[in-house]
């Protein structure tokens, strides 16, 4: 029996019929799961109104209200994060273990929007003028929009939705049509811990729906990670649109090891960073820089430990890596590792030969691993997203740190070595957003910000953290006198501060 997943508006499921669906697969068995329905304008509309209409009792309510709602949030979460784990996996594909690692994750940003009232307090400056007081208030944007990727279902919307109903906002969450289901798990959570109904909707879809968010004149901001073309357009569109946007692009993230480096570290953290959920993570390692003299003994190591990497259904303890998200997906990144072979790469691991303990209908592919890559090979200069590890050597640190700089993408890095000025050298140098040292491509904690630089982001602030409140909030700046018996007139001149 396949099931069909609906739209989450105004406290509820949708109950109307949609025009056009999608498929939704089991990623492990080639099957098909369930049907999503894609949201026509119509939907958009209902969506965006029914955000609308929660929008003044959710923003007047106080941020001891709110928190508070998150806070029951953050617990229902943690105790349901098993379920929600096998849902990911179901959909997405990969291991449970690792699902459960992108939930414990997102509760880290949920635990950060419950202490938001903390963040929110604005500035007060007493006599700026004789009698005259100065402050800051941040208030909410209104209505806003979250666009969300496949490789994260559950992270990537919680990277955003709790500060923004934190901040005061009402939200329309567009998930991924790959794996839909996590995101209305998570809004059937908030209605349990307390969410007022229209507060957070989930609208599914594509294109369409993505396309009436942005120009939809309600919604005041848009958030949205997903593939670098895509962030681009989202990007122009909502802005032309007089929309705020950030939007987070595709990486292709180079870890640089230095001769003085731990091989095996570095070796570890190339095939932990480079196959874990089958490479589709933005902060995959996907280029190894191997400075010279280390690239034989390194290239070495990672091979010896691909080869023991197990393959199969996420459900399964024993899997490591599961399969990609979708046969046209595998497809692609298949073709990736026969254009590198046919372009003089030296293919050291085939993933293509991979033996899997799982059903034959899978989206299977095995990590494979590139040796002597050219930064001309559309294996070094596309994102492939999927489990492909490029090795590119280089002579020294300088021509090491050029190629990372000269990539058009800046989202994540690292570098592997036992020098303390190299590495501080490294950080202060490098055009890359998120940068790790003895730590493959880290993604910041909670209380940091996420993003890139370069083609990885588009806008001028980070996701989540910091500058998650900051986006979530518009301030306004208030000058105040109380009256006072001294007052002095009428006075056309410019105002001084006296
Ligand atoms: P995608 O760009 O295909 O889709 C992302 C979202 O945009 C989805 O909700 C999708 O429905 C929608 N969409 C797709 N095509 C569209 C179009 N033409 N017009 C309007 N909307 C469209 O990305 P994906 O394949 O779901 O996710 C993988 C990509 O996301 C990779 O490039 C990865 O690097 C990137 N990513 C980036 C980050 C980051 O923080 N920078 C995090 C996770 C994923």
């Amino acid at each position: 029996m396949v099931e069909r997943i609906s739209h989450w508006i105004d406290g509820k499921p949708w109950s109307g019929v949609a025009q056009r669906t999608g498929d939704v697969f089991d990623p492990a068995t080639g099957e098909i799961r369930s049907h999503v329905d894609f949201a026509a304008p119509e939907q958009v509309a209902e969506a965006v109104d029914a955000a609308a209409r929660a929008l003044p009792g959710w923003r007047s309510a106080s941020l001891a209200a709110r928190t508070r709602i998150l806070f029951a949030f953050r617990e229902l979460l943690a105790a349901r994060k098993h379920e929600l784990a096998r849902i990911v996996t179901s959909e997405h594909g990969k291991v449970e273990s690792d699902a459960a690692g992108e939930i414990a994750r997102a509760i880290e940003n949920v635990e950060y929007a419950c202490g938001a009232a903390a963040h929110l307090k604005g500035g007060f400056s007493e006599n700026a003028s004789t009698g005259v007081d100065v402050y800051s208030i941040a208030q909410p944007l209104g209505v806003v929009g979250v666009i969300s990727p496949f490789n994260f279902p559950a992270m990537v919307p919680l990277w955003f939705v709790p500060n923004a109903l934190a901040c005061g906002n009402t939200v329309v969450l567009k998930p991924s049509e790959k794996d839909p289901s996590a995101a209305n798990f998570i809004a059937e959570l908030f209605a349990e811990a307390g969410l007022p109904a229209g507060v957070l909707n989930v609208l599914h879809g594509d294109k369409v729906a993505v396309d009436g968010l942005l120009e939809h004149p309600t919604v005041k901001a848009v958030s949205f990670v997903g593939s670098t073309p895509v962030a681009r357009y989202v990007y122009e569109t909502g802005t032309r649109n007089g929309k705020r946007v950030q939007a987070l692009g595709g990486a292709k993230n180079h870890m640089v090891v230095l001769p003085d480096a731990d091989l095996d570290l570095a070796a570890d953290a190339a095939v932990s960073a480079g196959f874990g959920s089958a490479g589709e993570r933005c902060m995959a390692v996907s280029v190894v820089v191997a400075v010279d003299p280390v690239g034989d003994e390194l290239v070495a190591r990672i091979a010896e430990r691909m080869g023991r990497l197990r393959v199969g259904d996420g459900r399964r303890e024993s899997s490591e890596m599961g399969p990609l998200v979708t046969a046209a997906h595998r497809a692609r990144v298949e073709s990736y590792v026969d254009a590198g072979a046919s372009a003089g790469a030296t293919l050291v691991v085939d993933g293509r030969e991979v033996t899997v303990d799982g059903a034959d209908g899978g989206f299977w592919l095995g990590p494979t691993l590139f040796d002597h890559v050219g930064t001309d090979m559309p294996v070094y200069t596309d994102e492939i997203f999927g489990p492909v590890l490029s090795v590119v050597r280089t002579p020294s640190y300088d021509a090491a740190l050029d190629l990372v700089n000269a990539n058009a993408y800046g989202n994540g890095t690292a570098i592997f070595t036992c020098d303390g000025g190299a590495a501080r050298r490294f950080q202060n140098e490098v055009e890359v957003g998120m940068v790790g040292v003895n730590v493959p491509i880290p993604v910041p904690v909670g209380y940091y910000s996420f993003g890139g630089w370069k083609d990885s982001l588009f806008g001028d602030t980070h996701a989540y953290g910091p500058e998650g409140l900051h986006f979530f909030t518009r301030t306004k700046v208030v000058t105040s006198r109380w009256l006072d018996p001294s007052h002095g007139g009428v006075n056309l001149g410019f105002p001084r501060n006296t």
